[in-house]
């Protein structure tokens, strides 16, 4: 570790996906060292980064991939792992920060690893904090390490709460682009395709958070992790359609001031700030013109019709493992949603189908929410090959 600006150190969990490029995009302006680069698969991606920043580590989960890595990364002195342990050491190596871009709530047990270990931790993984967000927020205090958020919305908030605590915060406004199919009713949904679930309006990003945008799933996953992330209860956090996506969201005090963050829909501007914090730095992003957007609107969501989200309210109301019994059973249905194997609206029905099945308990533990995700998996898997 260096603890300087220019010579930092990263590791970047995820490295080949959305947030994983753009985090080297900015390692590569500002000129970071990378310590250990980490994929589930995508070795030819995998192998031209490795060539690029020279990591002591990469890291691959899947097992075909691991031989493959081994045969390419050949001529460098780069050690190759393999496999879920390999990762959590992989998230323990001592760096600046670790950045977590990897997508579901196997990112959970590396967050561990990094914050056990004293690192800092740079989260895009949200699917950790849904899962398991007492067991990371309980590891962050008794390390004494910070957790910054990337998620665009909750580095807005961060930003808004900076320079005010002791002040009461009376709600947060968290920012839902609407994505897709904003305006549609549940009729209308049962006729979308694959390809327009897909075409996000705002933001380029993976296929399963795209997917959640859709089904405005993110905005429920996201609702947990502003809970977890800055103690709020979840009557606290009022989600407000925002289809232009230029108020990241924002902070009302008890004074009635609100305060929020505003900018392009660009991912490098949390991702470099969670690097840089409390710092801010030149960026590769482009600017806001408020002339060009002129006008900013603020709708209700409608989550009758998107039933993702209400189910992500009645989760973290019931609170222990519920949260990830939701994600598990959301994780296996946009699985299957993007495999072809079921239509878009089964998402939501499952998912409710889940939740309504399965009691939850209220002991979170690294074994609970494990029993806990496997049957929400197997739950949904059954249901779709009974054809239900
Ligand atoms: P992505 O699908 O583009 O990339 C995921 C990365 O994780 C890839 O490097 C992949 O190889 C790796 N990975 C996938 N499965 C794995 C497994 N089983 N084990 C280990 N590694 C695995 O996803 P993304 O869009 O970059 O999103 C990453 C995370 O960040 C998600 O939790 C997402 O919700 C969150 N996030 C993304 C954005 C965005 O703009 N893309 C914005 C906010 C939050
Ligand atoms: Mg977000």
């Amino acid at each position: 570790m260096t603890g300087t600006e220019e010579g930092k150190v990263l590791t970047v969990l995820g490295s080949t996906g959305s947030i994983g490029t753009q985090t080297l995009d900015v390692c590569r302006m500002h000129g970071y060292k990378i310590k250990a680069l980490t994929a589930n698969s995508s070795t030819g991606l995998l192998e031209k980064q490795a060539r690029e920043f020279c990591p002591e580590t990469v890291c691959v989960t899947d097992e075909l991939a691991f031989g493959d890595m081994k045969i390419r990364l050949a001529d460098t002195d780069i050690k190759v792992t393999c496999g879920k342990e390999a990762l959590c050491d992989t998230a323990a190596l001592s760096v600046d920060m670790v950045i977590n871009a990897v997508v579901g709530m196997v990112g959970l047990e590396p967050t561990l690893a990094a914050l056990n270990a004293h690192n800092r931790v740079g989260l895009a993984n949200k699917e950790t904090l849904v899962t398991g967000g007492e067991l990371v927020k309980a590891a962050e205090k008794s390390n004494n390490v910070d957790i910054v958020p990337i998620d665009s919305e909750h580095s807005a908030i961060f930003q808004s709460l900076m320079g005010n605590s002791g002040n009461k915060i009376e709600k947060i406004i968290l920012t839902a682009s609407g994505g897709p199919f904003f305006g549609y009713n549940k009729e209308r949904l049962r006729t979308v395709t694959m390809e327009q679930a897909l075409h996000h309006p705002n933001w380029s990003m993976g296929r399963k958070i795209t997917t959640d945008s859709a089904t405005l799933m993110n905005k429920g996953l996201e609702l947990i992790e502003a809970v977890r992330l800055f103690d709020v209860t979840p009557e606290q956090v009022e989600v407000v359609v925002h289809r232009q996506s230029i108020l990241h969201s924002a902070v009302e005090y008890e004074d009635g001031a609100v305060i929020g963050q505003l900018g392009v829909p660009d991912m490098k501007i949390p991702i470099q700030f969670a690097v840089t914090y409390p710092k801010r730095m030149k960026s590769l992003s482009g600017r806001l013109s408020l002339f060009d957007v002129g006008t900013l609107t603020f709708e209700r969501a409608d989550e009758e019709t998107f039933v993702c989200l209400a189910q992500a309210r009645k989760a973290i109301a019931k609170g222990g493992t519920a949260p990830t019994i939701l994600n598990g059973a959301n994780e296996a249905a946009v699985a299957a949603f993007l495999a072809g194997s079921i239509p878009f609206y089964r998402i939501g029905e499952l998912v409710t189908a889940c939740c309504e099945a399965l009691s939850h308990i209220p002991e979170v533990t690294l074994d609970t929410i494990s029993e806990a995700d496997r049957a929400a998996r197997e739950y949904v898997i059954t249901e779709i090959k009974k054809g239900n």
